[in-house]
């Protein structure tokens, strides 16, 4: 055996190994190599080192590809975390920008506040706010409920203030909200008003009311000083001063 082709043996090898050599230089390595020791141990040295490279390549490009899967999985549930997210703000902030339209705040409140669906209604309504007064049959039950559109970037009514009232029972109740234009009067009418004016300097109005109907009213607080009128023409006192608390 030369060395000649020992050398040239050992240069062929690794195409060998690789499977890319032709037949006949196939069968002349392999002729070779069952004659030649040193190019067989050549052989099984590079073999051996070729397979541990590959499987070492393998168990990398495995881990690679199982971090970049990781790290895909990772960003693909934080976006869908981040999209929840800002989903769910602008629904919230959506929901909270929406109130209710006019022609739907009675049904709401007797809706949200469990109203007897027996009780009657009496209610006033301008652009700032909506005043309701439910009532049962014997006039004395009752349950109001106030609404306002509020000044903010938002559409419809809200709900403000609701429930029962010693005044509304029992003389006029009154209720008016910071930063509100508007306030409502309230009343189960006990002491059987029958006239409300509204005067300032400029201006009086006069209001009509049943004497025996409950009655709610939503006014501009610079509207004026209000007194009550009974059938009679005389001013009914509500027990306390109901314009002192402007
Ligand atoms: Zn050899």
């Amino acid at each position: 055996m030369s060395k000649i082709d020992c050398n040239l043996i050992k240069d062929l090898l690794p195409l060998y190994i690789d499977d890319v050599v032709s037949d006949a230089t196939k069968k002349l390595i392999e002729q070779h190599m069952l004659e030649c020791e040193e190019c067989k141990r050549e052989f099984e040295f590079l073999q051996k080192d070729c397979v541990t490279l590959v499987d070492t390549d393998v168990i990398s490009l495995k881990k690679i590809k199982k971090n970049i899967l990781v790290k895909n999985t990772a960003t693909a549930i934080f976006c869908v975390f981040l999209t929840i997210l800002i989903l769910v703000n602008g629904f919230i902030f959506f929901r909270d920008s929406i109130g209710v339209s006019l022609s739907n705040i009675e049904a709401d409140a007797r809706s949200s506040q469990k109203i007897d669906v027996n009780y009657d209604v009496v209610s006033d309504s301008t652009d700032t706010m909506s005043a309701m007064l439910f009532y049962g049959e014997n006039e004395k039950n009752h349950t109001f409920s106030i609404y306002v559109n509020r000044p903010s970037l938002s559409f419809g009514y809200f709900y403000r203030s609701g429930g029962g009232a010693g005044n509304i029972e029992l003389s006029v109740f009154r209720e008016s909200y910071q930063g509100y234009d508007d306030y409502a009067i309230l009343s189960m009418n006990q002491l059987q008003i029958a006239e409300m004016i509204v005067a300032n300097d400029e201006l009086s109005t006069t209001y009509k009311i049943d004497s025996t109907k409950p009655f709610a009213f939503v006014l501009p607080i610079d509207s004026g000083t209000v007194t009550f009128y009974d059938v009679d023409g005389n001013v009914v006192d509500l027990g306390y001063d109901f314009n002192s608390i402007f």
